[in-house]
């Protein structure tokens, strides 16, 4: 069997959260083979990137075409050694994710078996998810609380928000870590002790403030806190963990198990959340979390993707961890997701059943793609020097 073409399709979700205008486009990638049969996958985006992403995919489709689509791990390596001259980016990875995911999907359905049969075997049954994009557009600590007791009505037993208010900046004022406190406090008491809350910080706080804030939500008992300090310094994470009651997740920014190498030498976090749709795809994903084992690290890996394909390929990889905790899950991008999907993944309680089908499990309608087609963003209000503080 042999490649024969790649496509990509640019898809506006329709979600809207917060802080980010225009929510963003999803990237499909559609790998055909000279046997007919066909596989998807996604790649990571980011607003204003996602076009670049898709460029990327185009760029290496051209050294794809006549390959054999089992030789993934192979292809991989080429794209970093010889493609990339060993040079990584997130875009480089994003597309080089999508790309891996599909030739999964074609080796599972010619084998005619589920991916994760492919990667170890099943360690569970369904998936545990948390519910993120519920809260766009609540300020209040009750407004908050509000949409909080909404989403636990609709069955999910976690929940993640970024309680900060305004951009990210590293240093911030007292009255936005103690509004940040509240509104976490505010979901507590609404929710109750039964629900998990996941505080995100995305990378924002210098150290000292993140010591601070963090130690003023332990009260409020978090599942966890994600990316207190920029990713980047893995020190400044290990020392943010050693002075926190609560366990510290990192590696949504981290691409390939040569980043995360550090964060397990260092100590540096609790659980990983790496992306399938940008770490380096499905196997990848697998062995980042197999290098987490003996730190006796979890795995949560990161989902800010549809809840289609991205979704599908975190699913058969959680499905064979055995250190996986919880995946993401953004309700926001449920709508469009399910009208893509030829076969939609259902939430039931908080977990998805591990899908029989060869291959990924999920199939996306063509047709319904191009309803749905690429969304350029209104231009967002980034700040200028005179809107910073002193
Ligand atoms: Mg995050």
């Amino acid at each position: 069997m042999k490649i024969a073409d790649i496509e990509t399709y640019l898809v506006y979700s329709g979600g809207h959260r917060a802080g980010m205008i225009g929510g963003k486009n999803w990237l499909f990638v559609k790998v055909e083979t000279d046997e007919g049969i066909h596989g998807w996958g996604e790649a990571y985006t980011q607003l204003n990137r996602d076009k670049t992403i898709e460029g990327h995919v185009h760029e290496m489709k051209r050294y794809l075409i006549g390959r054999d689509p089992f030789n993934i791990k192979h292809f991989t390596q080429m794209v970093y050694n010889d493609f990339a001259g060993r040079r990584g980016s997130m875009e480089l990875y994003c597309a080089l994710s999508g790309i891996e995911q599909a030739l999964w999907d074609i080796v599972g359905k010619k084998l005619g078996v589920p991916v994760y049969k492919l990667l170890g075997g099943a360690c569970r049954q369904r998936i545990r998810v948390y519910a993120n994009g519920w809260y766009g557009g609540a300020d209040t600590p009750e407004q908050y609380a509000e949409m909080a007791t909404a989403v636990v009505k609709r069955g999910f037993s976690a929940l993640k928000f970024d309680p900060f208010p305004g951009p990210w900046r590293l240093y911030v004022d007292r009255k936005d870590e103690q509004l940040a406190v509240d509104r976490v406090g505010a979901v507590r008491e609404a929710v109750g002790d039964e629900v998990d809350l996941l505080i995100e910080v995305h990378r924002r706080l210098a150290p000292s403030h993140a010591i601070r804030v963090g130690q003023m939500m332990e009260e409020f008992k978090p599942f966890w806190y994600e990316e207190p300090v920029p990713a980047e310094n893995v020190p400044a994470l290990a020392e943010v963990r050693e002075r926190v009651n609560i366990p510290v997740v990192t590696g949504e920014t981290l691409y390939t198990k040569a980043a995360f190498r550090e964060v397990f030498e260092r100590r540096a976090a609790d659980i990983i959340n790496p992306d399938v749709c940008n770490c380096g795809g499905i196997l990848e994903l697998k062995e980042i979390a197999a290098m987490a084992e003996p730190y006796y690290v979890a795995v949560s890996p990161h989902n800010y993707n549809s809840t289609s394909i991205g979704l599908a390929a975190t699913v058969q990889v959680a499905a064979c961890l055995p250190n996986f905790i919880i995946t993401e899950y953004f309700v926001n991008f449920a709508e469009v997701s399910d009208a893509i999907s030829v076969n939609p993944m259902k939430v039931e309680n908080g977990y998805i059943a591990i899908p029989d089908t060869p291959g990924l499990g999920l199939e996306l309608n063509e047709e319904a793609l191009r309803q749905h087609p690429y969304f350029q963003a209104p231009k967002r209000a980034l700040r200028e020097y005179y809107d910073e503080g002193p």
